[in-house]
């Protein structure tokens, strides 16, 4: 047999355990209270019998020995519970002289009633006990006295106690058998519960255990519509994320791999073709190592991006603060954009505002954030696309609003561009993170990165971000 163990085993001691000394110790008090009970109402019945004798001997009829025996006589001869009880007239010697039962009276049976009833102030004592036989017995003593109080006899009346304790012994037999089935009522309901409780957990720690290993597909059948079916519901759920975590992972890892072997094979490419001699006039040399160039400087692009990105999922991008002139900044953007998007054969339309007050930021990582928004723009807008940046500001905050008719995302993918690793179109080149840098810096700025798209139609990028007032501006720096 299995050791019960862990929770099975701590409800069996701590609330079973409770329950049956909780239900031993109810049978025993209502046995000790039905025995009290059954034993109370015989003792009360013979002492009600024994003050008739007051009645029977009172009156100063009875003064002498003799005349005690005479009369006792007649009571025991008239006695009318003689079925019930025994009756014993005891003389002044302190022997039986009458019983009820006709039969000579045992000398050997014990009496202490009577030598406790001839001792006491009443003249009267009770006593439960066993007689030579075997018997169990309860026994009233009452003694007689005259009316200067001389000890006239003594009457006994003695009840078998036989019945009662059949009695007590078949309620004790009931307070035992309904506390046998209370414990094993709660032990089923118990076990049922426990087992309701375990046995899902045993599952979750199973599939917990494949999912560790990888298998996101691994799921608990929910059962009960409770916590524990809580639990299933939010084991699976981690496991359909942590899958999409993967799964994003794994196409982050893919992405960014193709984004490193484009420029490196262009690099290596030319730069071979270069070292075999292959390059023989100027302008082809010129034209390989501008490649080279161009796409050196993005694979180090593609490495600033994936630094920040670290950087930022360790906390620790440091921003420099300062006062900055937010336009300066977006139009050294679209500047080094301008000659992409026209070589690429789309508009990028600007027209600059006079004046816009000056915002607290770090202005390499807010032009970072604009470049990336523009180039975004550029980048998921075909051929003969426009792409609109407009600035607006109130007494609060300025607004860059970057507006393509591109393709658009879609109202699912819309909710999570944001993320990081995500990406809405799998045929475009990029990591999937920018988008979620440029948010984070805008968040690290106060300020907010809103995205409205249509599919189809295009998508609107709104950067907001607080104003230095010109108040506090003047007197310098409030980091
Ligand atoms: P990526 O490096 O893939 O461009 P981003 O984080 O910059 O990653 O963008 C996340 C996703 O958001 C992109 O894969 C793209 O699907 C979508 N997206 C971002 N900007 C635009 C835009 N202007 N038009 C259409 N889709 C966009």
């Amino acid at each position: 047999m299995t050791r019960v163990k862990g929770i099975t085993r701590r409800w069996l001691i701590n609330t079973l355990g409770v329950i049956a000394a909780i239900v031993i110790v109810i049978v025993i008090c209502l046995s000790f209270a039905i025995k009290v009970f059954f034993y109370n109402s015989i003792e009360q019945t013979i002492s009600g019998r024994s003050t008739e004798l007051i009645n029977v001997f009172g009156s100063y009829t009875t003064e002498s020995s003799t005349d005690f025996i005479t009369m006792a006589t007649e009571y025991v001869e008239n006695f009318p519970d003689k079925e019930l009880m025994e009756l014993m007239v005891i003389n002044s010697a302190g022997r039986v002289v009458i019983t009820s039962t006709g039969f000579p009276p045992d000398e050997s049976q014990p009496m202490p009633d009577y030598e406790m009833a001839k001792s006491s102030s009443g003249g009267v004592a009770t006593w439960s006990g066993t007689l030579v036989s075997g018997e169990p017995v309860m026994a009233l003593t009452r003694v007689i006295t005259n009316s200067q109080g001389s000890y006239l006899g003594a009457v006994r009346y003695i009840v078998s106690l036989e019945m009662a304790n059949q009695r007590v012994m078949a309620f004790v037999a009931i307070f035992i058998t309904s506390g046998v089935v209370i414990i094993l009522l709660v032990l089923f309901s118990g076990s049922f519960f426990i087992r309701s409780i375990v046995n899902p957990v045993k599952k979750m720690s199973v599939t917990a255990k494949r999912i560790a290993q990888g298998d996101f597909n691994a799921k608990i059948d929910k059962l009960h519509d409770d916590e524990i079916g809580d639990l299933c519901d939010a084991i699976n759920n981690m496991a359909q994320e942590l899958g999409v975590a993967e799964k994003m992972k794994n196409d982050f890892i893919s992405s960014v791999s193709h984004e490193l072997r484009t420029p490196l094979t262009a690099i290596k490419g030319w730069a071979e073709t270069m070292q075999l001699g292959g390059v023989s006039d100027k302008e082809t040399f010129d034209k390989g190592m501008s490649v080279i160039i161009k796409e050196a400087s993005r694979l180090t692009g593609i490495v600033e991006e994936l630094l920040d990105f670290s950087r930022l999922q360790n906390g620790r991008m440091m921003l420099m603060m300062d006062k900055t002139d937010i336009l300066a900044e977006l139009d050294e953007s679209i500047y080094m954009l301008k000659e992409r998007a026209s070589s690429e054969g789309k508009h990028l339309l600007y027209d600059e505002p006079d004046y816009v007050g000056p915002v607290l930021g770090d202005r390499n990582r807010l032009k970072q954030v604009f470049f990336n928004i523009i180039d975004n723009a550029l980048k998921y807008t075909p051929a003969d696309g426009v792409v609109a940046i407009e600035v607006s500001a109130d007494q609060d905050n300025v607004k860059i609003k970057v507006t393509d008719n591109g393709v658009g995302i879609s109202p699912e993918d819309l909710p999570r561009v944001k993320e990081k690793f995500y990406k809405a179109n799998q045929t475009v080149r990029g990591s999937g993170i920018g988008l979620a840098v440029a948010d984070e810096i805008i968040s690290m700025h106060n300020g907010t990165l809103d995205i409205e798209s249509s599919l189809g139609v295009g998508t609107t990028v709104t950067i907001t971000l607080p104003l230095i007032k010109e108040k506090s501006s003047d007197s310098g720096n409030p980091q």
